[in-house]
């Protein structure tokens, strides 16, 4: 249990250089420049929340005006300058979070401040957390001072968003990136935190705090803080309790749910949701696990256990393997899709829990879809249905909700069709080898029904309109073309032709005319039809009436003889 009322994130803060975790490389370059006195007129720090940038401010603020020690903070704050700095109390250091304040006169405030040297250290610290929320005739007022400061002043800022900076300001500065601690390294350090506040808390839920906290030290410390504030006395704190406190759940369930989805089994996918749900998921948790799931369901054959950041457990690991065998990219990455945009949706419904339980019924019959099943195109049934069911308070953004999915739904059945008549097509044009997938050619329109099939579109349009054919037997094709052949076609085809029938096929280009080219065939037909109409009575007929009338195309009309 804690001993003192103090958080962990301001127990533990680190002091001096040694004590941060994660940042070696950045704390080495620091504290030797500023040893051998390159201190630089402002530092930057960049990276995510709680990886260290303000408490790396300090302990560089310490640094330098340390009246103990040269050049580095002395340990436990010994001196009046340190301790007032850690306080955030020091006269000559200035902390402000741009955050709330970002106003032009908040700077120029700042400057007129920085004019009058430090009162009781050698230099006068700036420090500006959050940096990007300054406006940019903030920035601009900012800037003079800090490309000619006077000797004693210095500024360190942190920022979360580096791009939001401009570029001119980054330049002015010494720029650190901050790198996430690393899951290990994480873990480590709260496994003694945790053994010196005297806490029980088992390695699973560590690793859980850890995993949550995205290499985020102030994340797991407050997390940590959470566990150890609700364990009870002489009992383990266990995975299953802190999921509990931390609101999150056992991916097992998760990897269940998924498995009645792509079995099709509305009601027990339902059954766990409601189950998830009642454990105090909220559905916002829940989609981004949804989507962490569906990422690992997608590369689960190109991962490992230790590659999934704690995340998965051996047995949910093979789980999620097995389960993916039998489902394919294209339904995941589907998936994917509509989990995202139900996301983004999520926060202008009411009722959330109702639409989640729309969304894993959408999935059911999306999953129907990429099957090619015709269910789909019954979807509009079901989704009226499902809205009797749904509350008539929710009604109105479900409709709303109802629209934008169903738009979605639809462009992706028209896809899904496009390929499925694709695939017809092909099958129908050209004959399959039974034993291996390749594809028999047999005839010049067999080739451009392929091309057409697999979308070749530019060699199907240099066939139609370029190539006059010679000759078309079994891997030999003789052509003669005009001049406006694609220099690459020949290769582009032969490579196709190799791909399609696993066979080489040989090209050769021929002096003999050829066949006119499908396009000249075409004219040819049109020429032919028309100087026959020219003869009809029908021609005959408008000319009487209209003498200056000119035959230019023919259409048929479905009842015409
Ligand atoms: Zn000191």
């Amino acid at each position: 249990m804690t001993k003192n009322n103090k958080v962990l994130a301001l127990k533990y803060r680190p002091q001096v250089f040694k004590d941060l975790i994660g940042q070696d490389i950045v704390s080495k370059t620091i504290s030797n420049s500023i040893k051998i006195n390159k201190i630089p007129n402002a530092y930057l720090f960049t990276g995510i929340r709680g990886v260290g940038k303000t408490t790396i401010a300090r302990i560089i603020a310490k640094s330098l005006n340390c009246s103990k020690e040269n050049n580095k903070p002395c340990s436990n704050d010994l001196c009046e300058n340190c301790k007032a700095i850690s306080n955030s109390n020091h006269i000559d250091v200035l902390e402000m979070d741009a955050a709330s304040k970002t106003g032009v006169d908040d700077v120029r405030d700042l400057i007129d401040f920085s004019r009058y040297g430090p009162t009781s250290a050698r230099f006068k610290i700036f420090i500006i957390d959050e940096v990007h929320m300054l406006s940019k005739q903030a920035f601009n007022a900012l800037l003079k001072t800090l490309e000619e400061p006077p000797e004693y002043l210095k500024f360190i800022f942190a920022t979360t968003e580096i791009k939001k900076i401009p570029i001119t300001v980054v330049s002015r500065c010494q720029r650190f990136d901050l790198s996430r601690v690393k899951s290990s390294e994480l873990l480590n350090f709260i496994k003694k935190i945790s053994e010196k506040e005297m806490g029980n808390v088992s390695e699973e839920a560590l690793k859980l705090i850890v995993k949550i906290s995205e290499g985020s030290v102030r994340d797991a410390l407050s997390l940590l803080d959470r566990a150890l504030l609700s364990q009870e006395k002489e009992q383990e704190l266990d995975i299953n309790k802190a999921q509990k406190i931390f609101g999150y759940f056992d991916k097992f369930h998760l990897i269940e749910l998924f498995k009645n989805i792509f079995d099709g089994n509305e009601k027990e996918t339902l059954k766990i949701y409601r189950y998830l749900y009642d454990q105090g998921v909220s559905p916002k948790i829940f989609l981004n696990d949804f989507l962490e799931l569906l990422y690992y369901f997608k590369n689960i054959s190109s991962l490992k256990v230790d590659g999934t950041n704690f995340s998965l457990n051996d047995k949910e690991f093979e789980a999620i393997k097995k389960i993916s065998e039998n489902v394919d990219n294209e339904t995941l990455l589907l998936f994917w899709q509509f989990t995202i945009k139900t996301l983004e949706e999520i926060d202008v419904v009411s009722n959330q829990n109702l639409s989640m339980e729309m969304f894993l019924i959408r999935l059911i019959y999306l999953k129907g879809i990429s099957n090619f099943s015709e269910s789909i195109l019954e979807n509009k049934n079901l989704s009226t249905q499902s809205n009797n069911q749904s509350n008539q308070k929710n009604k109105l953004e479900n409709e709303k909700v109802d629209h934008d999915l169903k738009d979605f739904k639809n462009k992706t059945i028209g896809q899904m069709k496009n390929i499925y008549q694709e695939k017809k097509k092909s099958d129908q044009s050209v004959i399959k080898n039974e034993q291996k997938t390749y594809l028999e050619i047999k005839t010049f329109s067999d080739l451009i029904n392929t091309c057409n099939a697999e979308k070749e579109i530019n060699l199907k349009y240099e066939l139609e309109t370029n190539v006059n054919l010679v000759s078309f037997e079994n891997k030999r094709i003789e052509i003669s073309f005009n001049n406006n052949l694609d220099k690459e076609f020949i290769k582009n085809l032969s490579s196709k032709l190799y791909e399609w029938t696993n066979e080489r096929w040989i090209i050769s280009l021929s002096k003999k005319i050829g066949q006119p080219s499908i396009k000249e065939e075409n004219l040819l037909f049109k020429q032919k039809s028309l100087k026959k109409a020219e003869k009809g009575e029908t021609y005959k007929k408008v000319l009487g009436n209209f003498p200056d009338a000119e035959l230019i195309n023919i259409n048929k009309i479905k009842d015409e003889n």
